[in-house]
């Protein structure tokens, strides 16, 4: 009989690889270490006061009686919360855990480690305060009266896996009714990076965004809002495909969103993808295949976004896409919204924008895809890594200068 430890750490396969483990006949597992379960105990964030609170004249100046000064001058002039609160730089990351990651509806508090997370993004990436909101309803009514009453404390909100359609109506009226800007990651963080990322492959085979035929597979939260944003780069050939095929004028079961982009072609994703230059995939696991690759124009770009697995494994057509990129960190090309929301919502809370805008979004996307030089983009550098410090720092700046441009900054 042998005693072992199982180190689960960090595996996509932990659970598996356990339970193998432990069906071996004459072994004994005494301990199963799971890092990932480890660092999660009693959550990743925290609260922390920024100033002293050693004596009582500190705490008469933080709490009472000094705060009421601060409180007052507030009320007399509402605008003075942006400088003398956490407000400024505070952003609401709102869920009804509808659309938890690609795992689904798993409830609000399911969804709590994914805004942990998201918060310690914020905060690593562009030093934004963020606080996780997880909702116990997926009543549109309710989430957008519940946003407008908590924003009073933010500076902005950040809507996170929200399932679609719901998610456009929640996001549209609150940027009605809210003067703080919103934005909505799943949607408009992927377009962003997706257009960076397309702007680059599109330099490294030559092609222009106008004149290119795409294909976007998947018209949920992402696929419609990359649609959205490639139009108002310029992009004129977009066809989108859902899980009942292209799209189409001729189908009677579109919402209104699917329908804004409907075109008359119609059929399936075969017909699709035939003579298309470009393949964005924002759908599901292993639904393209080699051979309508195959059919694309020469030189063609093949993104496969679906997360954790890709809409094909890039190995199954490196000989026959010339660009290929996925959201996974151990591929090349990694597709990641992380490259976009801290720096969207460090330049947009620096200004003070009121609202978000498209021209923030291509600002945005532009200045990622600045950061890959001449000399360093190929087919398998068209983005430039999570981890590259410069990213937040160019995104803050390019979505400031379009909000001043758009008149929406009021700093
Ligand atoms: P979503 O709102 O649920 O939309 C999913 C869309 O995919 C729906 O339109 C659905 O069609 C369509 N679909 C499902 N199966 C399909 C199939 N076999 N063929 C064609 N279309 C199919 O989800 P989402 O938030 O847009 O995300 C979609 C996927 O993209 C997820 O895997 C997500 O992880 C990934 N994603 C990756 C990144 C990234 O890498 N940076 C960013 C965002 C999203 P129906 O409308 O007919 O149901
Ligand atoms: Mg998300």
């Amino acid at each position: 009989l042998r005693e072992i430890t199982v180190d689960a750490s960090s595996s996509e396969h932990a659970e598996t690889l356990t339970q193998v483990v432990k069906s071996l006949p004459d072994i004994k597992v005494i301990r199963v270490y799971d890092r990932t379960f480890q660092i999660h105990q009693g959550g990743k964030i925290s609260v922390e006061a920024k100033i002293a609170m050693a004596n009582q004249a500190d705490l008469a100046m933080a709490y009472t009686p000094g705060v009421g000064r601060i409180c007052n001058a507030i009320a007399k002039d509402p605008s003075e919360v942006y400088r003398l609160t956490v407000k400024g730089n505070m952003v609401a990351i709102v869920t009804d855990g509808s659309a938890v990651l690609g795992l689904g509806n798993l409830g609000p508090e399911a969804a709590l480690p994914v805004m942990e997370g998201k918060a310690m993004l914020f905060k690593g990436f562009a030093g934004v305060d963020a606080f996780p909101i997880c909702l116990n309803t997926q009543d549109v009514d309710e989430i957008v009266q519940a946003v407008k009453h908590i924003a009073p404390v933010f500076g902005g909100v950040n809507l996170e896996d929200i399932a679609a359609p719901r998610c456009f109506e929640i996001e549209s009226r609150l940027r009605k009714e809210l003067n703080i800007p919103v934005f909505h990651d799943d949607q408009h963080g992927t377009a962003i990076v997706t257009l960076a990322a397309l702007r680059n492959a599109l330099r490294v085979v030559n092609k222009s965004l106008e004149s290119i035929r795409i294909v976007i597979n998947g018209a949920g939260a992402a696929g419609l809002a990359i649609a959205q944003l490639l139009q108002r780069a310029g992009a004129t050939q977009i066809l989108i495909c859902d899980s009942r095929g292209i799209v189409s004028t001729n189908r009677t079961d579109l919402n209104t969103q699917k329908k804004a982009f409907a075109v008359e072609e119609a059929g399936t994703l075969v017909d699709a993808m035939r003579g298309a230059d470009v393949f964005l995939g924002v759908s599901a696991p292993g639904v393209l295949s080699r051979e309508m690759v195959q059919t694309m124009a020469p030189d063609s770009i093949v993104f496969a976004m679906a997360n954790p697995i890709p809409e094909i494994q890039p190995e199954l057509i490196v000989d026959n896409a010339a660009v290929i990129a996925t959201g996974r960190s151990d591929y090349p090309n990694q597709i990641n919204n992380v490259l976009a929301f801290p720096g969207i919502f460090r330049g947009a809370l620096d200004c003070r924008a009121r609202e978000m805008t498209m021209s923030m979004y291509l600002e945005a996307a532009d200045a990622i895809a600045s950061l890959v030089s001449p000399a360093e983009l190929d087919r398998e550098h068209i983005i430039p890594s999570v981890f590259d410090d410069r990213v937040a720092t160019a995104v803050s700046s390019a979505v400031q200068k379009a909000a001043r441009k758009d008149g929406v900054a009021t700093r």
